[in-house]
């Protein structure tokens, strides 16, 4: 059984001089990933504002006056289109966001069609979705879902000073549901919120010390946005963001860490001590839900300037065009090149 990691030990790692701790990360990032390779995901809106949660940083929030443009929950094509593009762009996951406190069931098999329809361009999928029950988690699994998002975002102590109308414990328990169903965790935090170094390691603590860490470890910078009630934010330091990335790639050795939000607000060289600091996942095209994310060629620029290759994921697509070809093969009339043997 892996040893637990302690408040202290994730704290010391946060006090190591700079270089020691980034020699350390990217020491733990070459034993278990090829430094060349960032994993690219593209992350849509499908259902954008109007959201009943306070989260204190959120534009999607009801409660705040951000002047945001709400949505309904979108077609399916126009999702499909989204996920074309993304794939052409280089993207291997495609992310699906909606403005939930949870999701509704007359929306599931809409939801379920958006999965499936993403997997047959042969892409990973994800969902953000809100809190889930557990008969809705077995659906998106059964459906296909790879990834569900369910960030922590800060510190069990730090998280009522953001956020009132859902608990930590709502979100473990969510985050156990989705296990629980066979879907892969997309959980991580956001740092500038205001917390302390020590709410930095203790969101750590508890990513690292779940029955199994995350596959993917999102680290958010806070993108300050007019209305909302932490427009006013310090900025962080961008030292203090590169080492929370260290300490996590420390923490979760074999998690894609991903540098997400407020990427836009780091160039070039503060996203490159983040690849060496051991992130190997970003967030990919111009839009990051309803935050503007770096132009996609900035991005292709910065790969060939870092010879960083994007990384394939094509295994999902053989899979599910196999059982995609299955169904339709049962569902299928005769046809010329085709003998539908179960008729
Ligand atoms: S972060 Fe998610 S849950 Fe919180 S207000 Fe925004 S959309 Fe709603």
């Amino acid at each position: 059984m892996k040893k637990p990691w302690t408040l202290n030990k994730a704290e010391n790692l946060f006090d190591l001089p700079f270089f020691t701790l980034l020699f350390k990360a990217q020491k733990i990032h070459r034993k278990h990933f090829d430094p060349q390779q960032i994993q690219i995901s593209t992350l849509l809106s499908v259902k954008t504002g109007a959201c009943p949660e306070d989260c204190k940083y959120c534009p999607q929030s009801a409660r705040y006056k951000t002047g945001l443009k709400t949505e309904r929950l979108l077609e399916v094509q126009k999702v499909i289109e989204s996920a074309k593009q993304a794939k052409k762009s280089g993207s291997t996951r495609f992310c699906m966001g909606a403005a939930w406190r949870n999701p509704h069931e007359r929306d599931m098999l809409h939801l379920e069609t958006m999965i499936k329809e993403v997997k047959l361009l042969g892409m990973e999928t994800c969902m953000t979705l809100g809190t889930l029950n557990n008969q809705q988690a077995q659906r998106l699994a059964n459906a296909g879902l790879d990834y569900y998002n369910h960030n922590l975002d800060t510190s069990p102590e730090f998280y009522s000073s953001i956020i009132t109308t859902r608990t930590y414990q709502d979100r473990l328990d969510t985050i156990d549901k989705v296990r629980k169903a066979g879907m892969k965790v997309c959980s991580g935090g956001i740092i500038g919120l205001g917390e302390k170094v020590t709410d930095r390691a203790a969101l750590l603590v508890q990513l690292a010390n779940l029955p199994k860490a995350p596959e993917s470890v999102p680290i958010n910078m806070l993108i300050k946005i007019k209305g909302t009630p932490l427009e006013n934010n310090e900025d962080i330091d961008p030292f203090n963001f590169i080492r929370t990335i260290a300490v996590a790639r420390i923490m979760m050795p074999t998690s894609f860490v991903r540098l997400s939000a407020g990427r836009e607000k780091m160039n070039e060289q503060m996203q490159a001590l983040c690849f060496i600091a051991g992130a190997n996942s970003i967030f990919y095209g111009c839009k990051l839900l309803t935050a503007s994310n770096p132009e996609k060629d900035k991005d292709q620029q910065l790969f060939r300037k870092l010879n960083i290759n994007p990384q394939n994921t094509e295994i999902t697509l053989n899979n599910w065009k196999k059982i995609k070809y299955q169904e339709d093969a049962i569902n299928q009339i005769d046809t010329e090149q085709f003998y539908n043997a179960s008729s």
